[in-house]
C-alpha cells in the first residue's frame, strides 16, 4: 500500500488541526520510511518477485518495521515524541495513531507476510493485492476521502498553499499508477533508494502546510480564545 497511507496522514488533519501535514504523513508512512535503511544495513531482507501480484516483491523478513509488536513500540515512541517536544497530547495521540493505521492498511492488502512480533513464524494478511482492480480502487477511494477532509480543514494562505498542495497531490497519484503499471525495479538497492526518496514527500508535505491554516476553529481553539 502506498497512497492509502497518505490518505490516512491527509485526514488526521482534521483531528489535530495543530499538527503539520509533514508531521502526519512521517506518522502514517513512518514504517516505510524506516524499512528501505533497514534494508540498506541488511537488518531486514526483501525478494525481487517479478510475478507476484501486488509490489513485484516477497517480503521475506521485516521485523523490526512491519512487525505488529515493535509497530506499537514506533507507535509510543513517535507519539511520545512528540509529546515531548510540543506537550501536546491530542496532537501525540493522533501521530500514534497514524503510525498504527500503517500496519492495519498494510494488513488488508498484504499477502500473508506481516509478522505479529519479531522471531514469531505466524505471518498474517488479507491479500487484497491478489485483486488489482480492488486494492487499486481501495488506495484511491481512501485518498480521494482524505485529500477532501484536509481541503475542507485547512485554507490555502497563499499560492504555496493551493498549488503546492495540488502539484503534491498528483504526484503522489501518478506514483501509485507507476507502482501499479510501472515496470518492476532492476534491484533490491533500487527500491530502497525509491523508498529514501519518500523522506522528500514529508517534507513537501510540511512545506505546503507551514501555507496553510487550519479552518476548524470549534475544534482547535477554546471558545474563549
Ligand atoms: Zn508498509
Amino acid at each position: 500500500m502506498f497512497i492509502g497511507h497518505f490518505a490516512v496522514g491527509l485526514g488526521l488533519k482534521r483531528m489535530a488541526p495543530e499538527v503539520s501535514l509533514g508531521t502526519l504523513f512521517l506518522g502514517a508512512q513512518f514504517l516505510d520510511l524506516l524499512w528501505p535503511t533497514l534494508l540498506l544495513t541488511g537488518t531486514e531482507r526483501v525478494e525481487l518477485a517479478p510475478d507476484a501480484k501486488g509490489p513485484p516483491l516477497h517480503f521475506t523478513h521485516y521485523p523490526v518495521s512491519h512487525s505488529l509488536l515493535m509497530v506499537m513500540v514506533w507507535a509510543g515512541l513517535l507519539g511520545g515524541a512528540y509529546y515531548g517536544v510540543r506537550r501536546r497530547l491530542r496532537g501525540a495521540l493522533v501521530l500514534a495513531a497514524a503510525v498504527l493505521s500503517h500496519w492495519v492498511l498494510d494488513l488488508i492488502v498484504h499477502h500473508p507476510d506481516l509478522p505479529l512480533a519479531p522471531g514469531t513464524g505466524h505471518r498474517v494478511g488479507f491479500g487484497l493485492w491478489e485483486s488489482l482492480p480492488i486494492s487499486l480502487s481501495i488506495e484511491l477511494g481512501l485518498f480521494a476521502v482524505g485529500f477532501w477532509v484536509y481541503c475542507r480543514a485547512t485554507a490555502a494562505a497563499d499560492r504555496v498553499g493551493a498549488v503546492g498542495l495540488w502539484v503534491l497531490m498528483v504526484f503522489l497519484v501518478l506514483i501509485q499508477i507507476g507502482n501499479a503499471f510501472g515496470d518492476p525495479p532492476p534491484s533490491v538497492a533500487a527500491v530502497a533508494w525509491v523508498g529514501q526518496a519518500q523522506w522528500l514527500l514529508v517534507l513537501w508535505a510540511y512545506w505546503v502546510d507551514l501555507h496553510r491554516r487550519a479552518c476548524l476553529p470549534k475544534l482547535s481553539e477554546p471558545a474563549s480564545a
